[in-house]
């Protein structure tokens, strides 16, 4: 056997190395900045599906480290919400990291985060106004904190570890325009890259999220994507509004009653009645069984897909 044959044959990283401390990721983060190499932050909450390993495939391909931040981050559930069901495997997070290109992963403590507790960050960075008061967070359902706690933690992720350019996902529409919104109104030193949803064979947005479905929910959930669609359709051929019926009438059949099916113009999220020349985006959430799922269709005016 030609023993050079082994030798070159890459070896797969077993494990992202997991960073517990601001002081390890300072430190393990000095010489790359000091060499000037592109950092890529790709911030998530764990439990990895391949929508996270897209966005740490780009961020490989662009950048010379790669850092992936692995928090569940408290201060943006609510009280109803499913903080403490919330599925967690960080030895496979690690291992998926590490195939996907990560070189680092951040994985802090909420002690490490907020030393004073979850609500002991007096300073927060809060994007005001219409774009955090509605949809995900319309005052009757989770409400402006939700942004709130997304904001100030990504600007925390955003100080720590300096990136260059970070990675957000389109499935979380909302959450990328809202961050879009706070470095540029803020001037953080980052170019933000979002990246298109990505599906199960069935249409379904992969989510960690979906862990909560039973096989009876998992198939009722595919009903989001096909309510887009057909909205997306229906919008084309007729108008908005029909689409938007079409899109709601699919989920009736379902039995799914959403928390919203609305259009919103992809950049400022203002509501819109029709498709002119501005992307539109088409946004669904709603509770299928135990998970409560959100989907999104960009349409962009005049392009046939
Ligand atoms: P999460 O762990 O759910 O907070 O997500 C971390 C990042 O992955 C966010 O930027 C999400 O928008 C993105 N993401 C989640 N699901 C998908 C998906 N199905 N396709 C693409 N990106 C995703």
């Amino acid at each position: 056997m030609n023993s050079n044959l082994l030798a070159d044959t890459p070896r797969l990283p077993v494990a992202a190395p997991a960073l517990r401390t601001k002081a390890e990721l300072r430190a393990a983060l000095a010489d790359a900045r000091g060499e000037g190499q592109a950092i890529g932050l790709v911030p998530t909450m764990g439990y990895l599906h391949e929508g996270h390993l897209s966005l740490i495939r780009a961020a490989r391909a662009e950048c010379d480290l790669v850092v992936m931040s692995l928090f569940v981050n408290p201060t943006q559930f609510g009280a109803g919400d499913d903080l403490d069901r919330y599925p967690r495997d960080e030895a496979r997070d690690l291992r998926l990291a590490a195939e996907a290109g990560a070189d680092l992963v951040f994985a802090p403590s909420v002690e490490e985060v907020y030393p004073e507790g979850p609500g002991g960050c007096v300073a927060q960075v809060e994007v005001t106004g219409s774009l955090t008061e509605i949809l995900d967070a319309d005052p009757e359902q989770r409400g402006p904190e939700h942004f709130r706690g997304v904001t100030t933690v990504v600007a925390k992720l955003f100080n720590l570890v300096g990136p260059d350019v970070a990675y957000f996902g389109q499935k979380d529409a909302q959450q990328a325009v809202v961050i879009r919104r706070m470095v540029g109104d803020l001037d953080f030193p980052v170019r933000i890259e979002v990246l298109p949803t990505v599906r199960e064979p069935d249409g379904l947005a992969m989510s960690s999220r979906n862990a909560y479905l039973g096989p009876e929910d998992r198939e009722r959930a595919t009903t989001l994507s096909r309510a887009l669609q057909a909205a997306e359709r229906g919008a084309r051929a007729g108008s908005l509004g029909m689409g938007l019926e079409a899109g709601r009438r699919e989920l009736a059949a379902a039995g799914i009653e959403p928390e919203y099916l609305q259009a919103r113009d992809a950049e400022t999220l203002a509501r819109v009645h029709a498709l002119e020349d501005r992307p539109v985006l088409i946004l669904v959430a709603a509770e299928v069984g135990a998970a409560r799922l959100i989907d999104n269709v960009l349409v962009r005016p005049n392009k046939t897909s």
